[in-house]
């Protein structure tokens, strides 16, 4: 709804309910003045009822006078006629006529005849007998009057004689004096009374009596007359007339006086009051809706006026308001127009701010997805252009080694020549000087007017009018500067120069991270390198491989060394060897070389520390030019190990080139991976050299130690069976000792022959058919004639038939002989069982490499003997292994024996494996494929 709307509602809701009180109280008013004109009409009827009566009295007070006469008292009838005829004449206004009539009802004197006439009876006995009985006077109805016809109201006096009744004076009134009252009454011309006698005939009346005397009251009139003493009343008329009527009936008379006056008289003044309410209440509204409107325009103008200004500010327009007549309305106008100017700072602050903040998130991205830190550089370049309408601008950055500022990145340079490496920081000319100071002082610097300033030269070349240099910051350090330029005049805003250091901050950390990043990348780099030529040189333990295999990597890892080559030193004589060569000629090289010291080289190993040269063609020390040629820089690591200098590792590059620190670190580590390399190496040279001396006193010890044992044995066996004479049962005995014992000192020395052979891996395994079941035969005979052990039961059990193995058959009796040796050994009484078998399929965990479908031959030696503890079981296996290793050992033995049970098994391409149980014995298996 429209605010006129409302003030419109706000008028009618303010004078309707006035209106609709003063019409309430119009109508009460109106209710009240015809209670009271009501009041006030019965009041008027029953004073002109009291002046009626009064009238009535008067006459028969005279009448009364009159009878009161002694003529009449003393019969003297024509006496009292003429007293009748002065009354008469007295009252003459108001009488007709007056008669005397006797007791019975005979006229005795009508004034209209002369006294003597002959009269009539009384017109009206009725009443005649109704005074008699009273003994009041009465007054009769309107009536014709018997002699004239016309109308009079008889009024009946009775005259008393002696307590009775003895004439009647009758008086007839003229209706006309009645009338006359009423009208002396001074009704308001509007008004209308009547007077009707109890048969309810009107007898007087204010308008028009002539036209209704004698005629019956209105019916309702007469209803109402008839029905009590005072009422009031509406109807109409006999005129036709609505009127208020109001009426009093005389106790005395019974007659009834009844006053009218118009209904359009009474209601006027409600009506005029109404009407005046109405057109007033019409008018006020009219007014007040006039007024609303007018007021109205005048207060929605300007609201709208601010409701548009509102959806301007809404907009993010600047609103205009007019002043306004209403106070509150330029108020809240001049709120309006300030919300307005603040939110345009606000906008302009917020616009500032969002493009600093999308630079920012820009320049965030750029940094995010730049593969890399050049890429970033340009990206920001290509942004601040973009974003700060800047003509051109270059990253600079401080050179960490050279303390030099070189550009690395540029954008909108018409002539790129102009860019140049800026000299050393220190020593910055008028070019540099502004970069300098941001970079020393860390702070931003602004150059409005560029072609008055000092430094910039490049720049004032390129055109440019206003410049900008921001310090690239990481941390407290400063990497470099960013510098933009305008080629037109310009200014700086704070916020513009806020948003740039923002973005040299970022840059500074992008930058810090990517070297970060680079150093790790290079540290990883070099550690895989030095991982992977550790690995190669310690993956062999031959020197010369190590040295050609080390100059090959580094070769691969250094790609600036064009040669290298490796030098060690005689222990003996502390001669430089040289031993390994790439990218030399090595035949002019090996020849060529020093072999003594006093050279670069002689600097490594004196120093044991790296040695440069920059040039090694100007070097004095270079003993053999022809063998260098071509070669320019030197670097030369010692090969320490153990604290002891092993040789020196050195390189040498086609161009002259500074090694970084971190080459010669990284040379320097590789130089000690490789000292122990070589270090080994040489050991191991040693060892093989070594190992080699022992074999071969082993073989010729062992065979010098089996020729005389066999004579031993011989000649024994000889003695005991009794071949060189008789001898006795304790001879036989002791030599049967004799020939055990030296038969177990053959089995030793055999057994380190073996193993001898074994490890100088010159033993290998023969591939001939051999029937198990002779095989075990011929073990069972040699058993049975030196078991050497009576309480001890050799159990043998293996099939019969024809079963072929391919295999050594030497090698498997020594396994077998073994096992059985240990078994007798170690079992001081019970059983060794031997057994052979041929099985399919895998049947335990020992025997992986069979598949389940292979078939072997399984041989196993089991004994009830002294058994192995489980913990020992995985080592009985190895070289001199005794699980009882004391001095004071039980058993003989040197710990060969499963060992070369193990080593002939893996020949054979079988397996061995062991059960057992301490007290109870042990079982060893052998199994062999098919
Ligand atoms: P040795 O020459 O001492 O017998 P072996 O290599 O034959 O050397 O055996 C190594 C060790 O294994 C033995 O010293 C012994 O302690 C244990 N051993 C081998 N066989 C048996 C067995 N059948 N019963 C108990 N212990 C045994």
């Amino acid at each position: 709804m429209k605010l006129r709307s409302y003030l419109i509602l706000l008028v009618v809701g303010a004078v309707l309910p006035v209106v609709i009180f003063a019409g309430v109280m119009v109508y009460v008013s109106y209710q009240q003045q015809s209670e009271n004109l009501a009041q006030g009409m019965i009041d008027r009827a029953r004073a002109i009822s009291a002046a009626l009566d009064r009238e009535f009295l008067i006459s028969i007070q005279s009448l009364k006078v009159l009878a009161a006469s002694t003529h009449l008292d003393k019969g003297q009838l024509q006496e009292f006629y003429g007293d009748m005829k002065g009354a008469l004449a007295a009252h003459s206004r108001a009488w007709q006529n007056l008669t005397l009539v006797d007791a019975s009802g005979q006229q005795l004197i009508n004034l209209r005849r002369p006294f003597g006439s002959p009269l009539p009876r009384t017109g009206n006995p009725e009443a005649i007998e109704h005074v008699r009985q009273s003994k009041e006077a009465a007054i009769a109805n309107l009536s014709p009057g018997p002699v004239t016809g016309a109308p009079g109201i008889v009024v009946h006096v009775p005259v008393l004689k002696d307590g009775r009744v003895k004439y009647f004076l009758n008086v007839v009134f003229y209706p006309a004096p009645l009338t006359d009252l009423l009208l002396q009454q001074q009704l308001s011309s509007d008004w209308i009374a009547t007077i009707i006698d109890r048969n309810h005939i009107m007898v007087a009346r204010t308008r028009d009596v002539g036209k209704f005397l004698g005629k019956p009251a209105s019916s309702t009139f007469a209803a109402q007359a008839g029905q009590s003493r005072e009422a009031t009343w509406r109807e109409t008329t006999i005129e036709g007339t609505a009127v208020v009527a109001a009426l009093h009936r005389s106790d005395f008379t019974g007659w009834t006086v009844g006053v009218a006056i118009p209904m359009s008289l009474l209601e006027a003044p409600m009506k005029s009051s109404l009407i005046i309410l109405t057109a007033g209440g019409l008018l006020l509204l009219l007014t007040g809706i006039g007024l609303a409107f007018l007021f109205g325009s005048r207060i929605s103008r300007p609201i709208a006026a601010l409701s548009a200004a509102a959806t301007a500010l809404g907009k993010g327009e600047t609103p205009r308001c007019d002043a306004s007549p209403i106070v509150e309305v330029n108020h809240t106008a001049r709120a309006i127009e300030d919300a307005s100017v603040r939110r345009k700072q606000a906008e302009e602050a917020l616009t500032g701010r969002n493009m600093e903040l999308q630079a920012l998130q820009e320049v965030s991205q750029a940094i995010l997805m730049s593969p890399d830190v050049q890429t970033t550089m340009e990206k920001i370049l290509e942004n601040a252009v973009a974003l700060g309408s800047y003509d051109l601008g270059i990253i600079r950055l401080v050179d960490p080694n050279t303390a030099t500022i070189k550009p690395v990145a540029y954008r909108g340079y018409v002539n790129p020549e102009n860019i140049h490496s800026h000299p050393q920081l220190a020593a910055a000319d008028a070019t540099g000087r502004l970069t300098a100071r941001v970079v020393t002082f860390r702070e931003p610097r602004i150059e409005e007017d560029v072609p008055n300033c000092e430094g910039l030269r490049t720049w004032k070349k390129e055109g440019v009018q206003s410049a900008i240099v921001i310090p690239v910051r990481a941390g407290e350090e400063v990497l470099g500067v960013l510098q933009l330029g305008a080629r037109s005049p310009r200014k700086f805003t704070p916020d513009a120069v806020r948003l740039l250091m923002a973005v040299g901050d970022q840059l500074g950390i992008a930058i810090q991270k990517s070297r970060a990043n680079e150093e790790t990348k290079r540290h990883l780099e070099r550690i895989r390198a030095l991982h992977e030529i550790d690995l190669a040189i310690t993956s062999t333990l031959e020197l010369q491989t190590i040295l050609n295999v080390l100059l090959e990597k580094i070769e691969v890892f250094l790609p600036i060394a064009a040669s290298s080559t490796v030098r060690l030193l005689r222990p003996d004589s502390g001669e430089l060897e040289s031993l390994a060569c790439r990218g030399l000629d090595e035949k002019a090289w090996r020849s060529q070389a020093r072999t003594t010291l006093g050279g670069r080289a002689e600097k490594v190993v004196q120093t044991r520390a790296p040695v440069v040269v920059a040039d090694i063609q100007r070097d004095t020390r270079t003993y053999n030019p022809a063998v260098f040629r071509g070669l320019v820089s030197y670097l030369g690591v010692p090969l320490i190990v153990h604290d002891t200098v092993l040789g020196v590792l050195s390189l040498y590059t086609r161009k002259e080139h500074e090694f970084t620190r971190e080459e010669s670190e990284f040379l320097v580590t590789l130089a000690g991976q490789a000292a122990i390399a070589i270090h080994n190496a040489q050991l191991y040279e040693e060892m093989v050299r070594a190992n080699k001396v022992k074999d071969e006193f082993l073989s010729v010890m062992s065979h010098e130690l089996r020729t005389p044992l066999s004579v031993i044995m011989g000649y024994t066996g000889m003695l005991r069976d009794g071949m060189l004479g008789e001898i006795n049962p304790k001879q036989e005995e002791a030599l049967q000792k004799v020939l055990g014992r030296a038969g177990d000192q053959l089995n030793m020395v055999n057994e380190i022959m073996q193993t001898t052979q074994l490890e100088s891996r010159s033993v290998t395994a023969g591939r001939e058919p051999v029937i198990l079941s002779g095989l075990m035969e011929q073990l069972r005979a040699d058993y049975q004639l030196r078991s050497g052990k009576p309480a001890v039961k050799l159990v043998w059990d293996y099939p019969a038939g024809p079963i072929e193995i391919t295999t050594d058959s030497a090698k498997l009796k020594q396994i077998l002989q073994n096992l059985v040796n240990n078994a007798l050994k170690f079992t001081d009484d019970g059983t060794v069982t031997i057994s052979a078998r041929v099985r399919e399929g895998v049947s335990d965990h020992n025997t992986q490499h069979l598949t389940p479908d292979s078939r072997f031959v399984e041989l196993k030696v089991s004994d009830t003997g002294i058994g192995i503890p489980p913990e020992k079981l995985q080592q009985i296996f190895d070289k001199f292994y005794q699980v009882d290793s004391s001095e004071t050992r039980l058993y003989g033995g040197v710990g060969l024996g499963l060992y070369i049970v193990k080593h002939f098994t893996d020949l054979l391409g079988g397996t061995v494996s062991v059960e057992s149980e301490p007290g109870k014995g042990s079982t060893f298996v052998v199994r062999l494929l098919l």
